[in-house]
């Protein structure tokens, strides 16, 4: 692909898109159509069926592809939808080891829609890539890395789990939403299969649900291709476009949130109401060295636990920031705070979810690209 010879920030301008063919337009049209005209049965232009192709979800396509590194990319309505499709791959039977911290939404679909189907998973701890063989058998077929995690930060060895798992004619499957592709490319350490929320930092902009799926074999894509069409969630044109939009600042707004993490980060860590934080970049992170060799850079999501460790005082902080939005989701533009306990990880036992290193007052922030100034003042009024 010629695009893989520009530098990154040139790619997510350029790669995948060309000026629109009948009227020269710069950016790419939003094809909303149903279906395309046929001269005669058979006779089209390569597109048939709406469900099947669409010109403005192709060009998103090839961008995705290449700024993944990878060859092919494939679009979905949310980020669980490119999740299911994955999952479809397989065949009851088939077994896969996940990582342990992992987006509530992906353990849910696992758990209680897929299990029932006859494919058993198998939740570890993956911080030590070496813990991963022991539960592999003839019947594994995937491995679900998530890193860096939610909303605990840690980070997983993407080479180290894809040795293993090529090792054993297995496949590596990375969910990259928390990074993007802008700071890790997990088809480049050995993955075979990356996944993203577009929602998040590709969109940017917390205006779109969107998913994708990038690969670099053709027998891969081939059958996903095949769910992909004959499941049929497919994104519509212009959240399609909305994602293309959103890439082309990728990089600009990566670098903007790493600052602002590393700022807001550093603040946090020597506030004397603070108990811990975690963030990817601290040098005392226990995973920092494996980050600093598949990161460019830390990004945004910081997690904090206050001396006070009970909910009243958790709630006191998220009801006193102004900048600091209280809502679920992440990587927008705006700063948003959350409450694992109470929100994404409510479902979860309490006693479990200490046990997991979820304090009742963790508290999870997802740094915008606002001035660093402001955030910090918000934070520090905020906790008091
Ligand atoms: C949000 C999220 C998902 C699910 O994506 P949707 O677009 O909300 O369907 C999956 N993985 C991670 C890490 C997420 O943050």
């Amino acid at each position: 692909m010629a695009h893989q010879e520009y530098k990154r920030g040139t790619k997510l301008i350029h790669a995948g898109v060309e000026p629109d063919p009948t009227t020269g337009a710069i950016m790419t049209p939003i094809y909303q159509t149903s279906t395309y005209v046929q001269a005669a049965p058979g006779d089209h232009k390569g597109y048939e069926y709406a469900r099947t192709q669409n010109p403005t979800r192709t060009a998103l396509q090839n961008a995705l592809a290449a700024i993944e590194n990878g060859k092919h990319a494939l679009c979905f309505g949310s980020g669980m939808a490119a999740t299911d499709a994955i999952i479809r791959l397989l065949v009851p039977g088939d077994e896969v080891i996940v990582s342990n911290d992992l987006y509530g939404g992906t353990y849910r679909i696992f758990t209680k829609v897929f299990a029932v189907y006859g494919i058993k998973f198998h939740f570890i701890p993956m911080d030590n890539a070496a813990n991963i063989e022991q539960y592999i058998n003839d019947n594994t077929k995937l491995i679900w890395v998530e890193t860096p995690t939610n909303p605990l930060l840690n980070v997983i060895d993407i080479e180290a789990v894809s040795n293993i798992a090529k090792k054993h004619g297995v496949k590596t499957v990375v969910d990259n939403t928390f990074a993007s592709p802008y700071l890790q490319n997990p088809l480049d350490w050995g993955a075979d299969i990356v996944m993203h929320s577009a929602t998040k930092y590709l969109g940017g902009h917390s205006d779109v649900v969107h998913g994708c799926v990038i690969v670099k074999d053709d027998e891969t894509e081939e059958r996903l291709r095949f769910i992909q069409n004959s499941c049929g969630a497919v994104p519509g044109p212009h959240d399609c476009w909305l994602i293309l939009r959103g890439i082309k600042t990728l990089h600009v707004r990566m670098d903007r949130h790493c600052e602002n993490g590393e700022k807001v980060a550093r603040f946090l860590k020597t506030h004397p109401k603070v108990e811990k934080v975690y963030w990817v970049g601290f040098e005392d992170h226990p995973n920092h060295d494996i980050a600093k060799k598949q990161m460019r850079g830390f990004g945004g999501m910081i997690s904090f636990v206050l001396k006070d460790d009970n909910m009243e005082a958790a709630v006191n902080v998220l009801k006193s920031t102004k900048l600091f939005a209280l809502a679920e989701s992440l990587g927008g533009v705006e700063s948003l705070i959350g409450h694992p306990a109470s929100m994404t990880h409510g479902s979860i036992p309490r006693e479990e979810r200490i046990k997991n290193g979820l304090a009742d007052s963790l508290i999870r922030l997802s740094v915008g690209i606002e001035d660093a100034d402001d955030l910090i003042e918000d934070l520090r009024q905020a906790i008091g």
